[in-house]
């Protein structure tokens, strides 16, 4: 275990050390990749002692919509997955932000159509919020073609979907670059393997459609309502060219982990300045905000805990 997952997890509503969480070797589950599941983070406010969970909510719903796509069958609600998140939390003492996961998959050794067996496992690990410094990223367009969403629906965040990532992921490593832009099978921007893009151009932010095989990121939401806000712009929602990304002034990607990253360069071209730019940098400190509860109180997007 690379990351220090906290010591006490949560299967199937049963706390339990993390060391006694096992899953079914046979699980269709790992068999087959049938499990999906959601990265939440959790801010930690000091002087509070409370930690705040960022659109808990919509990952939840997400969580369960994505159930019902794969035909997961569960007998478990939005209630029931809210508590047990809150009981995994409370067994552990959270002094600091962390990035909770949730997994709900097939546990048991069935056919392949099966949709019987679903189990839930929660648990986290420590994340340090990076808004105060974000890393400025140098990426590169990846040969590997995103998923489509007729044979393997990136709007669903299921584990299997995650081998096309990794392979995205390595492929940029092995390039010297900080990480992959996909393309979908159209030849169009997609996403990060795991962050959406927008990219400023002519002033204007323009952020792929939820048709250009994406996951429909909570923080892309999030940064289309900050964005008509601050700046008074609707975000253009479309096709993106490979090639605009080039000449873009700007250019970043989101995600609940990543947050917000500036990328200062694509294929060894750079972008803007080829530094962070200020609508970016704006952003960054728009959305820091708003996860602290400072801001946007309005949206709800703020569930307090109440730490011991
Ligand atoms: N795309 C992919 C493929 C992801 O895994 C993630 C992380 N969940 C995102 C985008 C960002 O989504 P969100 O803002 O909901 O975390």
């Amino acid at each position: 275990m690379s990351l220090p997952t906290a010591a006490y997890m949560n299967q199937n509503g049963n706390i339990v050390r993390k060391e006694d969480c096992h899953v079914f070797a046979f699980s269709n589950a790992m068999k087959y990749g049938v499990s999906v599941f959601e990265g939440i983070r959790g801010y930690f406010n000091a002087t509070n002692n409370q930690l705040l969970l960022f659109r808990v909510e919509e990952h939840l719903q997400r969580l369960l919509l994505n159930c019902r796509i794969m035909k997961i069958d569960v007998d478990f609600s939005y209630d029931d997955l809210f508590q047990e998140l809150i009981n995994t939390l409370n067994a552990n003492e959270v002094h600091e932000t962390v990035h909770i996961r949730i997994l709900v998959y097939l546990g048991d050794d069935e056919a392949i159509g099966s949709r019987r067996g679903a189990e839930f496992v929660i648990g986290f690990v420590p994340m340090p919020s990076k808004l105060d410094m974000p890393c400025e990223l140098k990426v590169g367009i990846s040969t590997i073609m995103r998923l489509a969403d007729n044979a393997m629906p990136p709007r669903v965040k299921c584990a299997a979907n995650y081998v096309n990532n990794r392979a995205a992921e390595i492929e940029a490593a092995e390039r010297g670059f900080d990480g992959p832009v996909m393309l979908t099978s159209q030849g169009y921007v997609s996403e990060g393997t795991g962050s959406c893009i927008f990219m400023k151009k002519s002033g204007k932010l323009i952020t792929p459609s939820v048709t250009s095989d994406i996951l429909e990121s909570i923080t892309r939401d999030t940064l289309i309502t900050i964005i008509q806000s601050r700046l008074g712009q609707k975000v253009d929602e479309r096709f993106v060219g490979r090639t605009e990304l080039y000449g873009a002034e700007e250019l970043f990607w989101c995600g609940s982990a990543h947050e917000i990253e500036p990328i200062v360069s694509v294929d060894g071209i750079a972008i803007g300045s080829g530094d962070a730019g200020d609508t970016t940098k704006l952003l960054v400190s728009a959305y820091r905000k708003a996860v602290q509860g400072l801001d946007y109180q309005s949206e709800n997007w703020i569930t307090q805990l109440n730490l011991k």
